[in-house]
């Protein structure tokens, strides 16, 4: 018999495929990317070093170069190093290979809603363990349910999204001491916290944690897809048992170099996006019926009683992030912080929206 459509695979049957809207709008505020553009010069010396690339041949697929400049940034050996395209392609990579069927993946309710999306791909159980009414972890009973459902992989984001708060060093260490999962600590955010937030030093003593950063917040460069860890050498190798041959292209691979050359370049504009956060906060906090979450990343949690914020908004040209659906968030909608003249508009349409 012949039919002529083959049925997805079960868990994907009601699946809406992940993203946020990408509108053409005057303030895009809704993904958390840095405003300013990469530094002056940076595309011109990518497109300089391009010219002797043999791009007839395959990338290098130990990306060797990139991983020695990644291990230098950070202190370690390369082979504590690997990259890929952003870091939820790093993600789905130790998902598939220390999760997948039959095992479970602990996260943090709520938290970045890929988490769930990667577990489903990689055909992982999910744990979700509740963060408190500040959205906040509850260290002992944390403990306790992990103790309980004894994960393969524990997932926590610091600073964490849509929340924008950190986890302290000791809470992430104690994790790590009480179980033996792989505590994989996703920094997607991390320089935008201060000193002392990360934990990537510790991962010459933890024998267990693997640090995931990316090129996407931070560096300006989301449009590149570039993501990395740094892990003991065994996740490194493990990893390599799943990676596609040649995941990462050679374009990518210099301009990641180049990135880390001009490092001081490209995060000069942190201050200006924390000055600017702390700004908003103060003035959101400002407004009648708005409560603001304290956040350490490049974006603000807030929640309202306003049953139509997000559409709202979008007539004033200004795009957010709606929460209002998701497990444990009704009423809260994510603000990305943007140039001083995006944040400007948020907040009049934001005055306009609560004041009407
Ligand atoms: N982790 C967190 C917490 C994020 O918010 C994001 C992006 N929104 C990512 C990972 C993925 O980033 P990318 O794949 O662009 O590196």
């Amino acid at each position: 018999m012949s039919t002529d459509r083959v049925p997805v695979r079960d868990n994907l049957v009601d699946v809406e495929p992940y993203g946020a809207p990408q509108l053409d709008v005057p303030v895009r505020l809704n993904t958390n990317e840095t405003a300013e553009a990469p530094p002056a010069g940076y595309l011109e010396e990518v497109a300089r070093r391009l010219q002797s690339l043999a791009l007839h041949r395959y990338p290098d697929r130990d990306h060797v170069d990139l991983r020695a400049a990644l291990a230098r940034r950070h202190g370690v050996d390369p082979s504590q190093t690997w990259a890929a395209n952003g870091s939820n392609e790093i993600l789905l990579q130790l998902l598939q290979a220390y999760a997948g069927p039959r095992r479970r993946v602990a996260m943090f309710r709520p938290s970045y809603s890929m988490y769930p999306e990667l577990c489903r791909t990689a055909m992982s159980e999910v744990v979700a363990i509740d963060l408190d009414d500040a959205f906040q972890i509850e260290p002992e009973a944390t403990i306790a349910a992990l103790v309980d459902s004894g994960p393969h992989v524990v997932v926590i984001a610091s600073p964490n999204n849509p929340v924008g708060a950190t986890v302290a060093p000791e809470i992430i260490v104690d994790i790590h001491d009480q179980t033996s999962a792989l505590i994989v600590v996703d920094e997607a955010y991390i320089e935008f916290a201060g000193p002392g937030a990360s934990v990537v030093d510790r991962v010459a003593d933890l024998q267990r944690l693997v640090v995931v950063r990316t090129f996407s917040k931070a560096f300006r460069l989301a449009g590149l897809r570039l993501g990395y860890l740094v892990a003991p050498d065994w996740v490194v190798n493990d990893v390599q048992k799943v990676r596609l041959p040649y995941h990462l292209d050679a374009l990518k691979q210099v301009a990641g170099m180049v990135a880390l050359e001009q490092e001081s370049h490209f995060l000069e504009h942190r201050q200006r996006i924390v000055a600017e956060r702390q700004r908003m906060a103060a003035a959101l906090r400002g407004m009648a019926g708005v409560e603001v979450f304290d956040s350490s990343a490049n974006f603000l949690l807030i929640r309202t009683s306003h049953p139509e914020l997000f559409g709202a908004l979008l007539k004033q040209g200004v795009l957010v992030r709606d929460f209002s659906s998701a497990p444990r968030l009704a009423g809260c909608t994510r603000i990305t912080v943007g140039t001083r003249e995006e944040n400007d508009a948020l907040l009049a349409a934001m005055k306009s929206v609560i004041e009407a």
